[in-house]
């Protein structure tokens, strides 16, 4: 059975296909710059090395016809028929509170997806419109919609509500949602398994640090809290946006700066322009890194800035999960940054959290990295969210049979 995942944004395709027998990814690619002059198609197989071309893509549509093409290809494609394809799984990045756990597409579901466009206008129309263009050129094949907040729709209000006018939850549903859930969930499932334990018996902390981040604290394998809240800003530092801060700075800073009262604008300063790169110029931690060891006081900052704040949120979580078995290092920085993850953990002594400095140096697949002495677990689980994806969109279809 193939499950073929796809992540459509704004401007750009991205996708994979899995044999589930095995739950082997057998082709994936990615197609950017869609409807500019120049975009880009690169994919590979388990078979083929990777191909890059420069190419015009007018639209989604377009794009997925020249994936199925590529799939069907005879010589380098991975299927002989579209109907090798049992279901495609697409990442959808905001299902609201309509939504708590994967769904089949059909009418019902679709207008369910509409309705959640107001609080993720960046993001669900294109995802939206993917699946209208996979549905095109698949007919027949189930769509099943795969929602990052999904797996924290079990916060409990208290989590999630914000101390806010309580008018604007119940008329335009301002609260916390969470994202990053398909990674969480992923992770958090691996971790049991390496753990030799039930979900449904451990408290564990995830750290997806990436370049966006969120934590989330998951009590018997169901969220009590994360990180990111309405948007995807909140929490820790990132990238290059600002996670938390004290937000009376924004009318301050309008009166000083009247361009910012323009919503694009203040948007693109506190999501394009702040966390790393608004502190040390860069957005990425491999240069951070870089650059504080050659002396960079802002880099040093930076640095230091995003791993007090990881380090805050683990007390917290601490504290809402009353202990905790584990705690995860997930995506780009948790998985590959060997002094990210000591400085975190750095101090952390006393809630029994103590790293294993040489098996934090190793690189590697997934690991412990905790001391012998440590109460709790250290470990570094690599993310998979097109594996989680396409497990999601089989067990969906197989739940309705
Ligand atoms: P992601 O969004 O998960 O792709 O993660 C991107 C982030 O991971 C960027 O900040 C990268 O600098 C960081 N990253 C990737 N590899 C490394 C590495 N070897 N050391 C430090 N940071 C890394």
């Amino acid at each position: 059975m193939k499950s073929l995942v796809v992540n459509c944004g704004s401007s750009s395709v991205k996708y994979a296909l899995f044999d589930m027998e095995g739950e082997k990814k057998i082709a994936w690619g990615l197609i950017e710059c869609i409807g500019l002059k120049e975009g880009f198609y690169s994919r590979q197989t388990d078979k083929t090395p990777k191909i890059k071309d420069a190419l015009e893509i007018k639209n989604h549509t377009q794009a997925l016809e020249l994936i199925i093409n590529d799939l069907l290809d005879k010589k380098t494609g991975s299927i002989s028929d579209v109907k090798e394809i049992a279901v495609i799984g697409h990442r959808i990045v905001h299902g609201g509170n309509v939504f708590s756990e994967p769904v089949i597409s059909d009418e019902n579901s679709k207008e369910g997806l509409r309705k959640c466009f107001d609080i993720a206008p960046l993001h669900n129309p294109s995802n939206y419109e993917g699946v209208l263009a996979a549905e095109k050129m698949l007919p027949g094949v189930p769509s099943v919609f795969v929602f990052d907040t999904a797996f924290h729709q079990t916060m409990p209000d208290y989590a999630y509500m914000y101390a806010l006018p309580y008018q604007y939850y119940e008329k335009h549903h301002i609260r916390r949602y969470g994202f990053h859930g398909t990674s969480h969930k992923y992770v958090s499932q691996r971790a049991a398994e390496m753990l030799k334990k039930s979900a449904k018996e451990i408290k564990i902390i995830t750290a997806h640090l990436g370049n966006g981040s969120s934590l989330t604290a998951v009590k018997n394998g169901k969220v009590i809290d994360t990180s990111l809240g309405f948007t995807p800003l909140p929490g820790i530092v990132m990238g290059s946006r600002s996670g938390d801060f004290d937000p009376a700075i924004i009318p301050f800073l309008m009166g000083i700066y009247p361009e910012l009262k323009e919503p694009n604008a203040l948007s693109d300063m506190l999501n394009k322009k702040s966390g790393l790169l608004g502190i040390a110029d860069s957005s990425d931690m491999r240069g951070i890194i870089e650059a504080k060891s050659k002396g960079d006081k802002k880099s040093e900052l930076a640095f230091k800035m995003l791993c007090y704040s990881v380090k805050k949120y683990i007390g917290a979580y601490f504290a809402a999960l009353n202990g905790i078995d584990a705690l995860i290092f997930t995506a780009g920085i948790g998985e590959n940054s060997a002094p990210v993850r000591e400085e975190i953990c750095k101090g952390l002594e006393a809630l029994g959290i103590e790293i294993d400095l040489a098996q934090n140096q190793r690189s590697g697949d997934e690991r412990f990295i905790s001391s012998a002495n440590s109460k709790v677990k250290i470990m570094v689980i690599p993310t998979n969210e097109e594996l989680m994806i396409a497990r999601e969109a089989v067990k969906t279809l197989s739940n309705k049979k």
